[in-house]
């Protein structure tokens, strides 16, 4: 029997491990072994699999080094040979410390800090600081041992208010000798240090600082497993779906040195710009350094290149004589290794093909290389990145297409912060990011008045403790808007992202005076008119004005969009409910509608009047009669909407929400109504309360409304009929889709198609036009996908509707369900809030069971999504491996929508 192989080793260009096996290696174990494959100077070392410490945490401690002890040790004696160093050294060779460091497939936080110099003992420290002629190194590394090792190993931290008990010692003597850097320290000083380390971790610990360097081994690898299942990586893993089992490597690796002295130093790289994506080195280094010392901030860390030197300089106002003086380049301060660095990143980013993050070290001039990984990146950077070496012949067009997260592409459909002004503002609370994007504006308390200073030319923001349809306009006229209550799915929050427009939601800190016309937010208190910024990506609110830059969406941007046309099958319309809106989601590349609400045009100015009107209207005569007016108004949205969008299909819905979302609720806007229609307040007050449903969302909406009112459907079918041969006479090419909502039976989707049909035929007579329409309906209850069959007989078209599909199959309300949802996603029923991310086994079931019963009896029946989730990339790729003919989102959603959709179909 071949036993299980534990431990691979790599160093002096061979390895036994390679880049594709991150899964048992590690991201940062696999990457160190190809490293050695390719030429690059890597210190030997080597990986302790991921498979053990799956055995670690069901065997234990003792059975695990038992496991691994042989493996180990031979792996340790390799280090030796290659480094020439021995671990344990007694003074016969030069001693051998080693780095261990953790490292699982994906980079995760939460895991192990990195231990340096472990080996390191009384006895070593003397060898090393005679054999190396260098005894403030040998100090240095030893002080920086105790220190990780205390803390990462033993567990030392500060308490609550305290600061670090190791950095309290270091600071003491600082002060007493007047230092300013740690690099002051004198050989005495350290030794000083090391004595007063080793109390700390007595006092603190109750244990002896461990001498022996196999002990201080096997402990250092046990804290990297128990990492694993600390409190924090436990939670990281859930929210990121990262599973249990795949555990985390252990990398051991001999020590190399940049606190050796001014020839040594130690940095971090990027093969180009990770912000920008400049095709251009950078990075930064300090001189006689260790390990992290580069992104602690205990020195001013200096840049790699001198051009990068040079801007570096300019950004903070130093001259470049000062610059040459006392921040060199490595490029100026060390030529000799910053070329061999030059190269290898060169080398590195070929060999990868994609932009590498870096960590090197240098001792005495020599170049070695710790890691490498893909580097992050901002959205800019991802898009310019892959475009640019798409055009240089490295990569292909699936490949750049491949490397773009669609999500955050949304970074680059908004305005953001300029990065300079967005440091000096102040954050005064977080709430919910609603709606992406960056806005600045003057705080407005009421709709009306966000309309008027928009008028008056005044940037505002819309501050409101919720949002209602009423506010429409004024969310409109604002940059951005903020509101106290409310969740990802409240109102403002889906409207904010209908429009594109910067939205914070339910930022709980903020109390509004609608009254006093001021908001307090922890004790701040803000008046009308007083600026204020807000990150609808991140949900932070700012004091004062912070500029903001517009998004650019050409150029790269551009590249990538017609990259996704090309690859993609399925394509994206737009969930648009005016012209303006539909105007933008063409400009993104949205070809139709997959949804145009109806009701929203009601809310516009004084056209809810006719609407209450009709709805207190007794008799169909008097229903009629506020109809016409209705048809007026309808009929000129639609030729506007239909004009925008012509040429595509644009599906319209028919009226929806139940009536009384249109009936004031107060006592005063119901005597306002009652003056206003010239009834009785009484009548109104009647009117509305026989409205009044238990469960509106199950109510009397949907097509029910059309069921019982069939002249509500007539005026509509009417309405969009006259738009489109109205259009038609201009020499147009309309195509209306009239959708059915809230469908559950055959019979009601025919007693309804009965009029659409009768009324378009005697339109289309009237106007004597010909118009390419269809009539279909929204699949949104669970019985009409389940009879899908006995619909698709009739209708032309279905839309999954799968807001209310998701709320009818679980049974959970959307206006009631953030009280539970976020407390069932934490525990782990569901992976994910279901309507944002479509769930595919059981709604999604719903909606394939649609497809195929649909389609058995008509093969033309023409397929699409207009929920939340047409924009949402997993939903995306759901839809298209269940075969439908397109998505439907929100204009700013669009590009995302397409890019996604080309992956799916690339995959
Ligand atoms: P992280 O995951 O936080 O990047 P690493 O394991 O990469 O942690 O280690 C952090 C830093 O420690 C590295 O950037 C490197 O500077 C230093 N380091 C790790 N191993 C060695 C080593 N063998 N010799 C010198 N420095 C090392
Ligand atoms: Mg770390
Ligand atoms: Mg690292």
């Amino acid at each position: 029997m071949i036993e299980k192989k534990r431990v691979f080793t790599f160093g002096n260009g061979k390895a036994e491990g390679k880049a594709d096996m991150r899964n048992l290696l590690g991201g940062k174990g696999a990457n160190l072994a190809e490293m050695n494959l390719i030429g690059v100077p890597v210190p030997a070392g080597f990986t302790i699999t991921t498979e053990v410490c799956t055995e670690y945490n069901q065997l234990g401690k003792d059975k695990m080094v038992e496991l691994l002890k042989k493996e180990v040790e031979e792996g340790i004696k390799k280090t030796e040979e290659v480094m020439n160093a021995k671990f344990g050294s007694k003074g016969e060779a030069f001693p051998l410390l080693v780095s261990v460091r953790s490292g699982a497939r994906v980079s995760m936080p939460g895991m192990m800090n990195t231990v340096l110099n472990l080996g390191m003992n009384d006895d070593a420290v003397k060898i090393l600081a005679e054999k190396s002629g260098n005894p403030r190194f040998s100090w240095d590394s030893y002080r920086r041992f105790i220190q990780m090792y205390g803390d990462v190993v033993m567990g030392v931290e500060a308490e609550k208010g305290e600061h670090d008990p190791f950095e309290v010692e270091m600071d003491k003597i600082k002060e007493a000798k007047g230092y300013q850097s740690d690099t002051d320290f004198t050989v005495e000083d350290l030794q000083n240090i090391v004595e007063q380390f080793k109390k700390v971790v007595k006092q603190r610990t109750g244990n002896e600082f461990p001498t022996n360097p196999w002990d201080q081994l096997w402990g250092a690898v046990c804290a990297v497993f128990d990492s694993w299942n600390t409190e924090r990586a436990i939670l990281y893993r859930q929210l990121e779906n990262i599973p249990e089992e795949w555990g985390t490597a252990v990398n051991v690796q001999a020590m190399v040195y940049g606190n050796m002295g001014d020839s040594s130093a130690t940095g971090v790289a990027f093969t180009r710009n990770a912000a920008t994506g400049e095709n251009l080195f950078n990075g930064e280094y300090l001189i006689n350094a260790q390990g992290e010392d580069v992104v602690a901030g205990v020195r001013t860390p200096q840049q790699i290149t001198i051009e990068g030197s040079k801007r570096w300089a300019e950004m903070q106002g130093i001259s470049e004589q000062e610059r040459a003086e006392k921040y060199p380049s490595l490029e100026e301060a060390m030529p000799e290794a910053y070329n061999e660095l030059n190269q290898v990143q060169d080398k590195l980013e070929k060999h990868y093909l994609d932009m590498q993050d870096l960590e090197f070290t240098i001792q005495d001039n020599k170049l070695w290389m710790l890691q490498t990984r893909n580097g992050k990146r901002t959205a800019a950077a991802m898009v310019r990145i892959a475009m640019e070496m798409l055009e240089a012949g490295e990569i292909d067009e699936k490949t750049a297409l491949l490397r773009q997260d669609p999500n955050k592409l949304d970074e680059l459909l908004h305005p953001v912060f300029e990065e300079e002004a967005i440091k000096s503002a102040h954050v005064l609370t977080k709430g919910l990011p609603a709606s992406p994007g960056a806005a600045t504006g003057r705080i407005v308390f009421f709709a009306d008045e966000a309309e008027e200073w928009a008028g008056k030319g005044e940037q505002v923001v819309l501050v409101r403790t919720e949002t209602s349809p009423e506010d429409l306009r004024g969310m409109h006229a604002a940059e951005g808007i903020l509101t106290a209550r409310g969740g990802m799915t409240s109102h403002a929050a889906v409207v904010a992202r209908g429009m594109g427009k910067c939205c914070v939601s339910g930022a709980g800190d903020v109390k509004i005076d609608y009254k006093k016309r001021t908001m307090t937010i922890k004790g701040v208190t803000l008046k009308e008119g007083d600026w204020l910024s807000i990150n609808g990506s991140t949900g932070e609110v700012y004091n004062d004005k912070v500029e903001t830059i517009a998004p650019e969406l050409s150029g790269n941007f551009g590249k990538i969009m017609d990259l996704s046309e090309k690859y993609t099958r399925m394509y994206v319309r737009t969930n648009a409910d005016t012209p303006h809106d539909a105007k933008i989601a063409r400009d993104f590349g949205a070809k139709g509608i997959g949804l145009c609400r109806t009701e929203h045009m009601f809310f516009e100015g004084d056209r809810i009047w006719s609407i209450r009107e009709m709805i207190l209207a007794n008799k169909e005569a008097g229903r009629k009669k506020a109809l016409k007016k209705l048809l007026e108004m309808q009929r000129s949205d639609f030729e506007g909407i239909l004009e925008a969008m012509d040429g595509f299909g644009v599906t319209i819905r028919l009226l929806d929400p139940p009536l009384h979302e249109f009936t004031p609720e107060g006592a005063t806007a119901q005597t306002e109504m009652a003056e206003k229609l010239k009834v009785d307040v009484k009548e109104v007050r009647e009117k509305v309360h026989s409205l009044h449903e238990f469960n509106p969302m199950l109510g009397h909406r949907g097509c029910r409304l059309g069921i019982t009112y069939p002249e509500i459907t007539e005026m509509q079918a009417r309405a969009i009929m006259e738009a489109a041969c109205n259009l038609k006479a201009k020499g147009l090419n309309p195509k209306p889709e009239i959708m059915i909502p809230l469908i559950g039976t055959a019979k009601e989707f025919q007693l309804q198609e009965e009029i659409i049909r009768r009324v378009a035929e005697e339109v289309q007579k009237e106007k004597n036009q010909k118009v390419d329409f269809l009539v279909g309906t929204m699949i949104e209850i669970p019985r009409a996908a389940l009879t899908a069959n006995e619909i698709a007989q009739h209708a032309e078209f279905f839309s999954f509707g799968t807001n209310d599909l998701t709320q009818m199959t679980f049974g959970y309300s959307r206006d009631d369900a953030g009280k539970f949802l976020p407390i069932y996603v934490k525990k782990g029923i569901l992976k994910h809030d279901p309507f944002q991310v479509l769930e595919q086994t059981g709604v999604g079931q719903l909606v394939e069971m649609g497809c195929q019963k649909g389609r058995s009896v008509n093969a033309n029946l023409k397929l699409g999504i207009c929920g939340e989730h047409g924009g949402e990339p997993s939903s995306v790729e759901f839809c298209h491996r269940t075969g439908l003919d397109y998505v439907s989102c929100s204009p700013f959603r669009v590009p995302i929508a397409r890019l996604a959709a080309a992956q799916a179909n690339i995959r």
